[in-house]
């Protein structure tokens, strides 16, 4: 079977996102209003657009939800970057700092409210429920598909993994292709049921019919090699839905996961851990160790569970209560 996609030239149309606007062929960078602080000064976040010169769907590629998710930040430049719009079927939004103000306060959360932007959002809202209004109704509603990239944050080093949201249909059927071509390490198929409607950006456009993924990536800071395997698998998954030549590489045998299962610590003191994120460990193994002021060691800290290290602890300074690992658990067959 020939991997060949048919190219069907555009007419001369204009792809608009914000102040940007690029003829077919062309990437254009540029900043897209989405808010309204109280004051009035308004919120913008950078845009690099690229309209393939051939027909197909609009993908946005997305991180910075959270200010300090910082591995999967690079990860969008680089899409940016090496996409050649003149080999394009479609558009690409690429979307590195979608919450300006967190990446700003170096916080996980919008500071002035504490929560993350909360979609499909309101206009008259706090800030946060602002700024999901606007990225949803200037960004993801101009979207066919959405890669959201989080991870890693002062939180926690992840996996790399997609969680895939159970909406049913083609919608979740799409959403299962796309995170296998993602070649994550991990797939955790959310429960997602029973707690209301979803606020995330992902969570609404799959409810809306367009198909998300929600990846999670790495250790918090800028590598090259994190980099590299981000960007890669963004462009595997535009090979599955036809925006690029050429078939999409499946490379691995993800875990399927249903379940997490957390563990907290026991003691105040330091954290020093002997596994890391996508490691499997068996339930009741050691996988650190908890010390004192001395550095004497207080507690063996144990695996909750069998399965793959979806979280771990990135600040080893830790409190009794505090999160220090969770573990995957094998889906049952
Ligand atoms: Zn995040």
């Amino acid at each position: 079977m020939s991997s060949q996609v048919q190219r069907v030239p555009k007419k001369n149309e204009l792809f608009n996102v914000g102040e940007v606007a690029a003829s077919p062929g062309e990437k254009k960078k540029g900043f897209a209003v989405v808010a309204q602080t109280s004051l009035g000064s308004l919120i913008r976040v950078p845009v690099i657009v690229s309209n393939g010169l051939y027909e197909g769907p609009t993908l946005l590629v997305d991180s910075g939800i959270h200010g300090d998710d910082l591995t999967s930040i690079p990860v969008v430049w680089k899409v940016a970057e090496e996409i050649d719009p003149r080999n394009l079927r479609g558009q690409v939004i690429c979307l590195p700092f979608a919450n300006p103000m967190a990446i700003e306060g170096k916080s996980h959360l919008t500071p002035e409210d504490g929560k993350s932007p909360i979609f499909p959002g309101r206009p008259d809202g706090t800030i946060s429920e602002r700024l999901g209004y606007g990225l949803y109704n200037e960004i993801v509603l101009k979207s066919n598909y959405i890669i959201d990239l989080h991870g890693g944050s002062m939180e926690a080093s992840l996996a790399i993994l997609v969680v895939v949201d159970p909406v049913g249909g083609e919608t979740e059927k799409t959403i299962t292709e796309m995170a296998r071509a993602f070649n994550p390490n991990l797939i955790f198929v959310s429960a997602g049921k029973g707690e209301g409607p979803p606020n995330t950006m992902h969570g609404v456009a799959n409810r809306k019919g367009i198909p998300s993924l929600n990846i999670g990536m790495g250790k918090i800071g800028f590598y090259e090699e994190s980099t590299r395997r981000g960007a890669d698998s963004v462009f595997n998954v535009m090979r599955y839905l036809k925006m690029l030549d050429g078939s999409p590489q499946v490379k691995t045998d993800p875990l399927f996961a249903t379940k997490e299962v957390f563990k907290f610590s026991s003691h105040n003191g330091a954290f020093f851990p002997t596994t890391k994120e996508d490691e499997m460990v068996t339930e009741g193994q050691t996988v650190g160790r908890i010390v004192d002021v001395f550095g004497d060691m207080i507690t063996e800290v144990k695996a909750p569970a069998t399965g793959m290290v979806l979280a771990i602890c990135f600040y080893p300074i830790v409190k009794a209560g505090d999160f220090l690992i969770s573990v995957a658990t094998p889906k049952k067959e």
